[in-house]
């Protein structure tokens, strides 16, 4: 089986791998690390729960620690877009999780909190910003932020992005990114729009899948009951 030592990932992604008690890849893992490590584009099919997020949040960090290139001003090396704050703040702490050994900077940005401290974050220029589509494209037509110097671009859950109707914000953010950067795609589905999308904006991608995640467990009895939020605990306890 693989492990996470087979990777070649840089010793302080291990060490918070295995400080987080991470013994060994899940599938979607072991088969997007690589690769993405490689600098190839990704196209994954992988639910939430199926171990995605650090499959691609592994191979980011460890491309960072290559090179001891600096954000720009109001700027950021890594851009990921999640369609909601819920996964977006999930994302963004995965990240402080697995890089607590490194000195990389991640920020997340969404809609419906005031903007200000968002662009006083933002104003240094941060390593890997987190964003929704939306708040990001506000942020750019204020000039808080600029998309030049991404070199990493993630889109996750795109099917939900789409249902979201995100998808002209999706396509302006994308012109104006450089042309020249990695690009990772995931998606719990692909119907054709998202397929058409994949192709449009990644170069030769690599696709990877891994059969959805069993949601419930089939040897355990399970039952709905609606009830008041105050008879709540006595009907847990019963
Ligand atoms: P995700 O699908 O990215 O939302 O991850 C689902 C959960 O699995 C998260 O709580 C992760 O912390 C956890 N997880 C991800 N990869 C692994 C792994 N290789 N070993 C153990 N837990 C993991």
């Amino acid at each position: 089986m693989t492990q996470f030592t087979d990777f070649g990932l840089a010793q302080p992604v291990l060490r918070a791998l295995d400080e987080a008690g991470y013994q060994s890849p899940t599938p979607i893992q072991a088969q997007a690390i690589p690769p993405a490590m490689q600098g190839r584009d990704l196209c994954g099919i992988a639910q939430t729960g199926t171990g995605k997020t650090a499959a691609f949040a592994l191979p980011i960090l460890h491309r960072l620690s290559l090179s001891d290139r600096r954000a720009p001003r109001r700027g950021c090396r890594v851009l990921v877009l999640s369609p909601t704050r819920e996964l977006a703040n999930q994302i963004a702490e995965s990240f402080s999780d697995y890089g607590r050994h490194l000195p990389y900077t991640n920020t997340v940005v969404f809609g419906g909190v005031t903007i200000s401290r968002q662009e006083r974050a933002l104003a240094p220029g941060v390593d890997i910003l987190v964003a929704t589509p939306g708040r990001l494209i506000d942020l750019i037509e204020r000039r808080s932020l600029t998309l030049e110097g991404v070199e990493i671009l993630v889109l996750d859950e795109a099917d939900q992005m789409l249902d979201l109707g995100f998808i002209h914000a999706l396509k302006r953010i994308v012109r104006m990114l450089p042309g020249k950067r990695q690009s990772l795609f995931f998606s719990a589905t692909m119907p054709k729009n998202i397929a058409g999308l994949a192709e449009q904006y990644l170069t030769d991608p690599v696709q990877v899948a891994v059969t959805p995640v069993a949601t419930t467990a089939e040897r355990v009895e399970q039952q709905v009951i609606f009830a008041h939020t105050g008879a709540k605990q006595a009907l847990l306890a019963h």
